[in-house]
């Protein structure tokens, strides 16, 4: 499938090739490629993200291209202080006024059950990839569902801010959407950014979040790129002030670079996706259930968003009061 027209001049060319893919074997990350087996829901998760030694989760034809370095943590973006708000009841001078925000809850609850239609492979960026997959799951609760919940939070807040929020989905009864349409809504949406909304399932003794980024692909992310990752840093720096650990077993400080993921691929607009914590880590699993730990991570997001408005739209930053 071509690229619609390129919104604000940021998207300049149509995928350049595409892969041939032999179906996945098994998976990396929840965001990645967790497969769906017929009916069962079961899961298979293998936390090793693209740009690790031991990422070997792809039978490609052509691997996705290569991720660069993660950006040095000194380059931080100033975000508010741990606990702090922006003020903003949906008056014009609430700091997200203007703002569109596209949140992608990961996953969905009946993907499970659908393993056919989420195993169908899709544009990912330049390369083919499932539509979508389980997510991972602990202890009963999914990850679709700790994704959705907090998607929901973080749209309350963000739309007291005064931002215009579109949900890739509304609901976590369904299957899909696949990860292009996911990417692809920041432009039916007309949107300024896309949040991508995750957890991990990696070993039980890692633990910790970690904001993803896109590496540069021409015609896909080589123009928004440099943002996202400017926002990634926000993102990570608001997660640390609320008191959130970065990944002990993944990416550097919190960040890493992925090139291989869909929904990053094909947004227009600057996007990250975040894996808030790891589900088969006790600790995580706790904070990443919890109502607080939900409301912290919405927090974390709204803070990075008015600190890095300015940046994601190349408009001035709105007045922002912080109570
Ligand atoms: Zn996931």
């Amino acid at each position: 499938m071509m690229n619609r027209p390129p919104r604000r001049g940021l998207m300049t060319a149509t995928a350049l090739c595409y892969c041939v893919v032999v179906l996945m074997l098994v998976s990396s990350s929840c965001s990645g490629s967790t497969t769906a087996t017929p009916d069962t829901g079961s899961i298979k998760v293998h936390p090793t993200p693209s740009g690790s030694p031991a990422s070997a989760d792809h039978r490609t034809t052509m691997s996705p291209p290569v991720d660069p370095p993660p950006i040095p943590i000194s380059d931080s973006t100033t975000s508010l202080p741990a606990g702090k708000m922006p003020a903003g009841d949906g008056r014009s001078n609430a700091p997200l006024v203007g703002l569109v925000v596209v949140l992608d809850p990961g996953h969905n609850g009946r993907n499970g059950s659908h393993s056919r239609e989420i195993n169908r492979l899709v544009n990912a960026g330049g390369f083919q990839k499932a539509c979508n997959t389980t997510g991972t799951a602990d202890s009963g609760y999914a990850e679709s569902r700790f994704n959705f919940e907090t998607a929901q939070r973080v749209r309350t807040v963000l739309s007291a801010l005064g931002a215009t929020v579109v949900m890739t989905r509304e609901n976590d009864e369904g299957w899909g959407p696949c990860i292009d349409q996911r990417g692809l809504t920041t432009e039916t949406a007309g949107a300024d950014v896309l949040v991508s909304i995750h957890a991990d399932g990696a070993g039980v003794g890692a633990h910790g979040f970690h904001v993803i980024y896109p590496g540069s692909i021409p015609g896909y992310t080589a123009m928004t790129a440099p943002r996202a990752s400017v926002l990634a840093i926000a993102l990570r720096d608001a997660m640390v002030a609320r008191g959130f650990e970065p990944a002990t077993y993944v990416g550097s400080k919190g960040l890493i670079a992925r090139s291989d993921l869909g929904t990053l691929n094909r947004s227009g607009v600057p996007a990250v996706m975040i894996e808030c914590g790891n589900m088969h880590n006790r600790a995580d699993l706790a904070k990443l259930r919890s109502p607080d730990g939900q409301d912290a991570i919405a927090s974390a997001i709204a803070s990075a968003l008015v600190s890095t408005r300015s940046t994601l739209t190349g408009l001035p930053p709105a007045s922002a009061a912080v109570r």
